[in-house]
Order: C-alpha cells, then sequence, then structure tokens
C-alpha cells in the first residue's frame, strides 16, 4: 500500500502545529496563575511586616509598662529610705534602689531598641504596598495579553484542525486504520521524517530495503519506535 510522501509530511507538520498550539492554550491560564500566586506571596510578606510590626511594639509596650512599675517601686523604696532609722535598713533599701536602677537603664536601652526596630520594620511597609500594587498591574497586563493570545491561538487551532480533517479525509484502507490508532495514542510522534538513513523520530538505522520502499512511497514503520516514516 502506498500513501504520498507529502501528505505523510503534511499530516506531519499539521500535527506538530496542533501540538504546539494547544501547548500555547494550557500556558495561557498557567501564566495568568503564576501572575495571581505572585500578589498573594507580595500580600503574605506585607503581612508577615505588620505582624513583624505589631509584635515588635507588643513588646516594647510590656517593656514600657515594666518599667514604670520598677520606677514606682524605686519612689516607693525612696520614701522608706527616707523614713529608716536604722543605718543597716537604709543601707538594704539603698542598694535595693541602685539594683532597680541599674536594672532600669538596662531595660530603656532594649526598649530604645526595639523601637528603632519597629521603625526599620515600619519602614519596609511602603515598599511591600507597591509590591502588591506592581504585581496587580502585572496581573492586569498578562490577563490581557494572555486573552488576546488565546483568542489567536484558538483560531488558530481551529484552522489547523479543519485542515487537519480536510487532509485525513483523502485517506483511505488500512493505512487510514494505522494512522488513527497511532496518531490518536502519539499525535505529532506517530509520524517521523528520515534522517540521511535513520529514522527521524528514534535514530535507528533503516535497512536499504526500507529505504528503497520509501524511495517508492510505500507505507514504512520504523520497526524500533513504530512511527509512519516519510522522506521529504
Ligand atoms: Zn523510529
Amino acid at each position: 500500500m502506498s500513501i504520498s510522501a507529502s501528505v505523510l509530511e503534511t499530516l506531519h507538520r499539521i500535527h506538530r502545529q496542533k501540538t504546539d498550539l494547544s501547548g500555547q492554550l494550557e500556558r495561557g491560564p498557567k501564566q495568568i496563575q503564576a501572575a495571581r500566586t505572585k500578589i498573594d506571596y507580595c500580600k503574605k510578606v506585607l503581612e508577615d511586616i505588620r505582624e513583624k510590626q505589631k509584635n515588635l511594639r507588643m513588646d516594647a509596650d510590656r517593656r514600657q509598662l515594666q518599667l514604670r512599675e520598677r520606677e514606682n517601686r524605686i519612689a516607693s523604696l525612696e520614701g522608706k529610705m527616707n523614713a529608716a532609722k536604722e543605718n543597716r535598713e537604709y543601707q538594704t533599701l539603698k542598694e535595693q534602689i541602685a539594683a532597680d536602677r541599674q536594672a532600669n537603664n538596662v531595660l530603656s536601652d532594649e526598649i530604645l531598641e526595639l523601637l528603632e526596630q519597629v521603625d526599620v520594620v515600619h519602614a519596609q511597609i511602603d515598599p511591600a504596598i507597591a509590591q502588591i500594587k506592581a504585581a496587580e498591574g502585572d496581573l492586569v497586563e498578562v490577563e490581557k495579553r494572555v486573552t488576546e493570545r488565546m483568542k489567536a491561538v484558538e483560531a488558530d487551532l481551529a484552522r489547523v484542525m479543519k485542515e487537519l480533517a480536510q487532509v485525513e479525509s483523502g485517506l483511505e484502507g488500512d493505512f487510514k486504520r494505522d494512522y488513527e490508532r497511532l496518531v490518536s495514542l502519539r499525535g505529532e510522534d506517530g509520524i517521523a521524517e528520515t534522517e540521511g538513513n535513520c529514522c527521524g523520530g528514534c535514530y535507528q538505522m533503516l535497512t536499504p530495503q526500507m529505504l528503497d520502499r520509501l524511495a517508492n512511497h510505500f507505507t514504512v514503520v520504523c520497526p524500533s519506535c513504530g512511527r509512519f516514516l516519510y522522506q521529504s
């Protein structure tokens, strides 16, 4: 049975186009999804910054409270110290006050450091918001570009499918049956062009008889990978 090499070549080209266009159709929504994921990520970054800022503030507030409590205690200890009648009591209170003052100095430094960190984190908020806006802008652009592209791809695919149906309507007999089975399973990989004396699909060396049959327009199937072969 013979089939013209140009028909196989045409079918192969159409199947390749179909694969390419179908792939583009699949990638479109993924590009949009990727742009959405980026927005979600940027929002999460902002959320984390705000959470961090909140925790730092709470920590600073907690220490401020501790500082004031200790200041009150120092004031009360000072009252007791001034009223002390015994020298030993006076000394003990004096030492307690000194220790509390020392502790409060450390605490003041810690609070100052925390407030500085709050400022640093606060400064990250505006850039993070800008990142979200930029990502949202990107999404609008990607959606517009992909939607336009998908329309064009869908039109191309419809044209290619019509052309495929047209070429396939001219097939008959065993070849039609084998071809339909093969391309339904493997699409464009059901057909291969020869490369030199090899199958272009799997690079198996073809026998002289096979090459001879190909040259005489007989149907040849690669014994290794099962593709229909054609020579251009
Ligand atoms: Zn092969």
